[in-house]
């Protein structure tokens, strides 16, 4: 479930494995499962939503997070 995901508050990616303590990109220990809206980005540079998220890694990323 998409759900149970958590996602780096951060810098909004998704995390691959559901018992992560920090984030995968960022290293940062702000996780939450209260999160909306999987992304895929996987060109940053031709992503509108990617520049408008400043993501600069391609990646599951989350729209919203609380
Ligand atoms: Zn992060």
């Amino acid at each position: 479930m998409m759900a149970d995901r958590l996602v780096c508050r951060d810098c909004h990616r998704v995390q691959d494995a559901d018992e992560e303590e920090a984030c995968v990109a960022c290293g940062s220990t702000s996780l939450t499962e209260d999160w909306a809206g999987y992304v895929v980005i996987a060109h940053p540079e031709e992503s509108e939503i990617a520049s408008e998220m400043e993501v600069t890694e391609p990646g599951q990323y989350a729209l919203k997070v609380r």
